[in-house]
């Protein structure tokens, strides 16, 4: 006996939790079905719980020029409380996020589904059958491990969250989010701390003076950086790990932590069954309106491979529900979106990074560096940039990019201003507020440098 509903979602992360409760607002009678807990990557073992870790780890910079600023700090750090302090916010934001599904009328099941056709599903656990008219995937991805030998040894950020203690020592493997921002965690939090990457720069993807800024302050803050280096095996010894490197060269470690990148989750749903087709990089393909291959069968978030962020996802199920349940086909644009890297120096971006925008005509570049004035007291040397990328002659905004206090903050906004086409002009109209950082966007006054014909003059 099957029992019926307008839609059923596969996976309570953000994407899906959004598209259960606008669906439901909708007047859709709704299920949605999780095997782990409600919330998923992102707030059970992924941007909330991380950024609670960074705040922890910053203590150590703030204690480190408190002196300069009269006081005197007798600080000592304790692992098992912030975990169960995490710990505990996780559980209340879960059943946070249960209460507002169920206040909608979404039930939640927890099991495991399996499609059994275009509109049909299984529960492993129970054996139940759903129906529903339309079905939506949002089953999220899973960190991606290099299958070498001695992996079994190493962690994922997924173990990085509930470590009975901190190692002495840890190396991570990778140069993206992940591995940047673990590795300010880890060294904020006193773990001696190594990154190896198989490229020249972290972060490849992002503006070059921001990847330089953040690959010399993750450096100061005493974290050793490899490059152009692999992980080629692990091997236990005593308490340790010894890694073999690429280069021939072996080192024990208190910890190995792989932080190289994720898979789409897309084994084992009956995606095949339901004629639900993979891209060539192995995740569900998707139209502009989040519909797979199937009709009935749609699909949000970071197993479609659009862009792994949580705000994407939680865009592009309200955009589903939309279109599904309100008859108002809404297509999320992901053109412009900004982003943020939670290392010390923090990292923000949003637009063209200069060398993107060198193919886009004359560009002129506004760049700034200077000592961020809460250091100025003390001896820290760190510098902070802000860079503003634009069409020549106070055109079009095409790219911010800033490194280092609250450079998340001041993207989210300028996000607002470059959305809507503003022009260096715009930018220059607005008064600055002083002392601030973010008054250096308005107060730019001749390029730094320029671009004619792609040519830097
Ligand atoms: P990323 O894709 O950001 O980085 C993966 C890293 O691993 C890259 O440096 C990549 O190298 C490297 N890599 C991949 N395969 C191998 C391999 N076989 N051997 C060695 N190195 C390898 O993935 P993350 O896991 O860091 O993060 C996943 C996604 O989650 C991010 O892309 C982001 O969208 C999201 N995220 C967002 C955060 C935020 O908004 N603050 C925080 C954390 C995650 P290469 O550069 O050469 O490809």
């Amino acid at each position: 006996m099957s029992e019926a509903f307008d839609l059923i979602v596969i996976g309570a992360g953000s994407g899906g939790v959004r598209a259960a409760r606008v669906a439901a607002t909708y007047g859709a009678r709704v299920a949605i079905i999780e095997e782990y807990r409600v919330g998923g990557t992102c707030v059970i073992r992924g941007c909330v719980p991380k950024k609670l870790f960074v705040y922890a780890s910053r203590f150590s910079d703030m204690f480190e020029i408190a002196g300069s600023f009269g006081w005197t700090v007798d600080a000592r750090f304790d692992w098992p409380t912030l975990v169960a302090n995490k710990d505990k916010e996780i559980a209340r934001l879960e059943a946070a996020y249960v209460a507002a599904l169920e206040k909608r009328g979404v039930g939640v099941i927890r099991d495991r589904a399996i499609l059994t056709g275009s509109n049909s599903v299984e529960l492993v656990k129970s054996g139940r059958v759903l129906e529903a008219k339309t079905i939506l995937l949002a089953t999220g991805g899973h960190p991606y491990i290099p299958d070498i030998p001695g992996k079994e040894l190493g962690i994922t950020s997924n173990e990085a969250f509930h470590l009975e203690k901190l190692p002495h020592s840890i190396l991570i493997e990778g140069g993206g989010y992940v591995a940047v921002e673990f590795a300010t965690v880890f060294a904020g939090l006193g773990v001696d701390t190594t990154i190896v990457y198989r490229g020249d720069c972290v972060l490849r993807g992002f503006d070059a003076d921001l990847r330089q800024g953040v690959s010399v302050g993750l450096q100061e803050r005493g974290i050793r950086l490899i490059y152009e280096t692999n992980v080629r095996r692990l091997r236990k010894s005593g308490d340790d790990i010894v890694v073999s490197f690429s280069d021939e060269v072996d080192a024990p470690f208190g910890a190995v932590m792989f932080a190289t990148g994720r898979n789409a989750n897309v084994s084992g749903y009956g995606l095949d069954v339901a004629g639900v087709a993979l891209t060539p990089g192995g995740h569900i393909a998707v139209d502009e309106y989040s519909r797979t291959s199937n009709p009935a069968i749609y699909a949000v978030g970071d197993v479609t491979g659009r862009s792994q962020l949580t705000p994407v996802a939680i865009r592009e199920g309200a955009a589903f529900a939309e279109t599904a349940f309100n008859n108002n086909p809404v297509a999320v644009d992901h053109s412009m979106i900004g982003t943020a890297v939670f290392s010390e120096p923090e990292v923000a971006s949003i637009g063209l990074t200069e060398a993107e925008a060198t193919t886009h005509g004359d560009i002129d570049v506004y760049l700034t560096r200077f000592r961020p004035m809460i250091n100025t007291l003390s001896t820290k040397s760190e510098r902070m940039m802000l860079k503003l990328v634009t069409l020549a002659n106070g055109g079009m905004v095409l790219g911010c990019h800033i490194l280092g206090p609250s450079a998340a903050e001041m993207i989210q906004l300028v996000a607002i201003p470059i959305g809507m086409g503003a022009t260096k002009a715009d930018f220059d109209r607005a008064m600055a507020m002083h002392p601030t950082a973010g008054e250096e966007l308005v107060t730019f006054k001749t390029p730094t440098y320029r671009y004619r014909g792609g040519v830097k003059v």
